[in-house]
């Protein structure tokens, strides 16, 4: 019996320490899961269009192996600008603001796989995000989280931030740059018909375009909503897959303060989700006060039924004062952005996470319909690097598919 409890006690001590040594990091983080080349890096001969329909990161990043190879495209796109779930602010503070997509959750070398950059330097200084002065709020009760838990999170999950741009900035840079002059703006596609020998994609302006592949790059929320019509239909294993899928609704604010009163970072008890209030500084060379706020989930909707942006505000401003006695109302300057990505028409949510999903739901909706009509998006990363470089490093798999599929 002595041998048994000593036994486990050890087994104990072994798993503890894999854990605190990082054996156990994040899936995404493990950079073996990284391919060794894209199709940045190759060369293609293909004669036929492809539309790409998204002009998102995925999408965009697709273009750009199009690009380089003299293949003809067009991206169609429903909004009128592109990025997608990546936007930049430059007007709230004194460096840039992501109200998008903001961490790095990768190994830094990803940046490199990304752009297409031999070599193992990366270019970009970037900020670990690794958190000291934390706390948590229950609704009732704020507490100071002790330090061991910081440590313990940036080892399970060593994400990290730009330290003077954004994501934005970085695909714009990288990846967008050669391949905007091909996007057609404020064209939302509503009907693929991949019935015939050429695909016919139809925009709700009614306008139409011919192609021999299309890439699919909206967000699984938008698919879910059947805003385009599939002519064959989807089967219906593939649409229960779909289905399937979580895509969590959310809303992202920003507000400026005149003081600094808060900490890193305040995680917020909700049941199904997250919601974090944060220093969107941290180690930043900046001078401005500003607080982000995320909350993803079920809890969204307690900010979406308020009646304005202003009661929004209101609502926060009122949490960070029963949090911190009031420094909230005698600091806060006025100036917020609030991005409500659950009710935007052709996002419809914030992210998904391959590595959380069925297996099986990935593989039903992974592969293309009648080798014309492709997917890409973080959802169909086979890298399992989640956010924006499963979203590129999809688009760069799903384009090889298209110009070699026999
Ligand atoms: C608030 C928030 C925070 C996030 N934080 C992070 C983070 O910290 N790190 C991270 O890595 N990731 C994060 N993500 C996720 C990341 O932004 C996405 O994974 C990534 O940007 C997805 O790129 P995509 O190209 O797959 O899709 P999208 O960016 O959604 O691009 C799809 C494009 O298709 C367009 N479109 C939609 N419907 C149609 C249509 N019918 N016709 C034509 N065009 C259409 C859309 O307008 C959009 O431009 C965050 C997302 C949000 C919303």
């Amino acid at each position: 019996m002595k041998l048994f409890h000593l036994s486990l006690l050890l087994l104990v001590l072994i798993f503890l320490s894999l854990f605190f040594s990082g054996c156990f990091e994040w899936a995404a983080r493990a950079e073996s899961k990284l391919p060794k080349e894209t199709a940045l890096h190759k060369t293609y001969n293909y004669g036929g269009k492809v539309i790409i329909v998204g002009a998102g990161a995925s999408g965009l990043a697709a273009a750009k192996v199009l690009e380089q190879n003299n293949i003809e495209y067009l991206i169609l796109e429903a909004t009128n600008r592109y990025g997608g779930r990546l936007k930049k602010d430059t007007s709230l503070a004194d460096f840039p603001i992501d109200i998008g997509a903001e961490w790095l959750h990768s190994a830094p070398i990803a940046l490199n796989k990304l752009k297409g950059k031999q070599g193992e330097e990366i270019d970009e200084e970037l900020i670990p995000y690794h958190l000291k002065n934390t706390g948590t709020w229950d609704g009732k009760e704020y507490k100071v989280s002790p330090n061991w838990q910081n440590n313990f999170m940036y080892n399970f999950m060593p994400e990290s931030k730009f330290k003077e741009t954004t994501w934005y900035d970085f695909v714009d840079e990288h990846i967008a740059k050669t391949v905007k002059h091909k996007i057609e703006y404020n064209s939302p596609v509503s009907a693929i018909d991949y019935s015939g020998n050429n695909i016919i994609v139809t925009t709700k302006n009614g306008d139409t375009y011919e192609a021999d592949r299309v890439l699919v790059t909206v967000s699984i929320g938008v698919l879910k909503s059947n805003m385009i019509t599939f002519t064959p239909e989807m089967n219906k294993e593939r649409k229960r897959a779909i289905n399937s899928i979580t895509f969590h609704t959310g809303i992202k604010v920003v507000m400026k303060f005149s003081e600094k009163f808060y900490p890193d970072a305040v995680a917020c008890e909700v049941e199904n989700g997250e919601k974090v209030f944060y220093d969107i500084a941290f180690k930043k060379d900046a001078q401005t006060n500003v607080l982000g706020f995320l909350c993803v989930g079920d809890e969204t909707q307690k900010y979406y039924k308020l009646n304005s942006e202003e009661e929004i505000i209101a609502s926060l401003i009122g949490e960070l004062d029963q949090m911190f006695d009031g420094k909230a109302t005698a600091s806060y300057s006025g100036a917020y952005i609030i991005e409500k990505w659950g009710q935007y028409e052709y996002t419809q949510g914030t992210w998904t996470q391959a590595i959380q999903e069925k297996k099986s739901h990935i593989k039903v909706i992974s592969p293309p319909l009648n080798k014309k009509v492709y997917f890409a998006g973080e959802i169909y990363d086979t890298y399992q690097q989640m956010g924006v470089p499963g979203a590129i490093l999809s688009g760069y798999y799903a384009v090889d598919k298209i110009l070699t599929d026999k």
